[in-house]
């Protein structure tokens, strides 16, 4: 499993900056534990529409192996860095980190249709 995790840095004297890619990888990945509940639309695969699903505020993983590649476009290098867990995500990532495990341990992420929406007027 690959986690993605994006940061961009700018120097507001010089105009200048970069959007830095930090990706994880991890070997045979299990989780430890979740936090919160977070409702959220997310599209998967071939799907045409997104789905209603439910995504942990926080997740807790661990792996037998992990490695992070930080990706620097101004500089054109990739530093790789093995590292040790346990791994915490928040927000965003934690929404990635628990829909990538959803892959890894069923096959289809499972959700309510987005049809499932209805429309309300506001006065
Ligand atoms: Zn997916």
């Amino acid at each position: 499993m690959a986690i993605k995790e994006k940061m961009t840095r700018y120097d507001e004297e010089n105009k200048i900056g970069c959007t830095l890619e930090k990706i994880t990888l991890f070997l045979n990945p299990v989780i430890l534990s979740e936090e919160g509940t977070v409702y959220r639309l997310e599209k998967c695969g071939n799907k045409k529409e997104r789905d209603i699903v439910k995504r942990p505020f926080s997740i807790t993983i661990d792996a037998e192996y992990s490695l992070i590649a930080s990706l620097n476009p101004l500089t054109k290098k990739i530093s790789l860095k093995k590292v040790k867990g346990p791994f915490k995500f928040s927000g965003s990532s934690a929404y990635g980190v628990s829909h990538e495990m959803e892959h890894l341990t069923g096959d289809e992420i499972s959700g309510e249709s987005f049809f499932e929406f209805e429309y309300e007027l506001e006065d």
